[in-house]
């Protein structure tokens, strides 16, 4: 038997809950990026959504601390109690929410603490209405919990944004969750105050339903309004479980630390499962975002002006590429030119006939890595990671006209 064979034999062994899941597109083009560059090819890999910036200063010093301190053990199963306290007193001065520590679990990352929730609030065929354009894990997440998603798109024309008439129409009575991310990864459209509060008053006429706030991105928002928390609305603070994390404000991926705030009955389930999966997160880093959520938050402000500042050049030069449909982004570190053009266009070589094949060819032709937006439920976008330095960037859209100038 041939070795390929041999390996989807074995595959068809795996569970079918594994066979049935799609592997992260972001990863897997990352990987992809990093597997070229390794053959030595001049890749810029703008797939992955991470920072480009190091961790402040004095958040790694407090994890050099906790080494030293003697932070070496298993932490209780929701995270330490000063970090927990931490987190609420952000909820109380970021967001406007009130929690007490005890409605607060610390997980290993917001994906993790996503997929918790997920995990403890859905049963087989319960339905989760997703806004479109999506973070790749959400659909995957719901599936592994058996649970259906329904998914409802943002209009281009809206900067990609679901109206609270869209919500009315996609509710029935199986729906348990409504999950949406502000500001979104991939179009970094932000929700405004007054969007919010439409959702809202759709929400508080359906009490069976809750609401997953991802909120990941909250300090890379470019609007003068700034951020708002769907959970500080007061007759919806039961039924909304806020999300957010380190890895994007801080640039602190690799730390690997999210959190919920949510009712305590929402947080003692995501204990639970937590308690039987992976326990208590890395102590370290505990001791690393404790120091964040405290501390100064100035390096923050350094880094989204420098987002700001990518997202002026990369915009401006995407619209100058004939036939790119390109939105403003108002927070994140994305751009989602819509690219569909070019479907149906050939170099001669390769026929373009959707996202992916678009993505796959810039990668393997001209070395830019980015993500198709097909698994992010827009399947005529590309997304661009504009985390990285000016010079990249710019060489990159460079590219990618290039690239597209052998279409016919
Ligand atoms: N939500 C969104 C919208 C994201 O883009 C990401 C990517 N990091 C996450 C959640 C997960 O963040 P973390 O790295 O904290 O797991
Ligand atoms: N959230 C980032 C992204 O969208 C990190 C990769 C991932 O976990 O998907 O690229």
């Amino acid at each position: 038997m041939s070795a390929v064979a041999e390996q989807t034999r074995l595959e068809t062994r795996l569970a079918d809950r594994i066979n049935a899941l799609e592997e992260s597109s972001t990863l897997a083009m990352t990987k992809m990026a990093r597997e070229l560059a390794a053959q030595g090819h001049r890749v810029i890999s703008l797939s992955v959504g991470e920072p480009d910036f190091k961790t402040p200063a004095h958040i790694c010093e407090a994890a050099k601390k906790a080494i030293d301190d003697g932070f070496h053990g298993y932490s209780p199963v929701a995270g330490y109690p000063d970090l927990r306290k931490a987190i609420a007193d952000k909820l109380k001065r970021d967001n406007n929410i009130e929690w007490k520590p005890e409605n607060i679990v610390v997980s290993t990352g917001a994906k993790h603490s996503l997929a918790n929730v997920i995990q403890v609030l859905i049963n087989p065929g319960d339905e989760v209405v997703i806004f479109a354009p999506y973070w790749v894990s959400y659909s995957e997440m719901v599936k592994l919990a058996e649970g259906k998603s329904v998914i409802v798109d943002g209009a281009f024309e809206n900067d990609f944004k679901v109206t609270a008439e869209q919500l009315e129409a996609a509710i029935t009575p199986r729906t348990k969750i409504v999950m949406y991310a502000s500001p979104n990864n991939p179009t970094g459209a932000v929700y405004s105050e007054k969007e919010l509060r439409e959702i809202g008053a759709v929400l508080e006429k359906h009490q069976g339903v809750y609401v997953l706030a991802d909120e990941i991105y909250e300090y890379i928002n470019f609007t003068e309004e700034g951020h708002f928390s769907i959970g500080s609305i007061p007759a919806l603070k039961e039924r909304v479980i806020t999300v957010n994390g380190v890895a994007k404000g801080y640039a602190m991926t690799g730390w690997r630390i999210g959190f919920i705030a949510a009712a305590k009955w929402i947080a003692d389930g995501v204990e639970k499962l937590q308690g039987q999966v992976t326990s208590g997160t890395n102590s370290i880093a505990q001791k690393a975002a404790t120091a964040a959520f405290n501390g100064s938050m100035e390096p923050s402000l350094e880094m989204a002006k420098a987002y700001a500042r990518r997202r002026d050049l990369v915009v401006g030069l995407l619209k100058e590429i004939p036939g790119f449909k390109v939105n403003v982004p108002q927070g994140a570190f994305y751009a989602f030119p819509d690219v569909s053009y070019y479907f149906g266009k050939s170099d001669g070589t390769t026929t373009i006939n959707d996202s992916d094949d678009f993505s796959n060819w810039l990668l393997n032709s001209f070395y830019v890595s980015t993500v198709a937006g097909s698994g992010f439920g827009a399947p005529n976008c590309i997304r661009i990671s504009t985390a990285a330095a000016d010079e990249a960037l710019a060489e990159a859209v460079e590219r990618i006209k290039t690239a597209v100038a052998t279409l016919k």
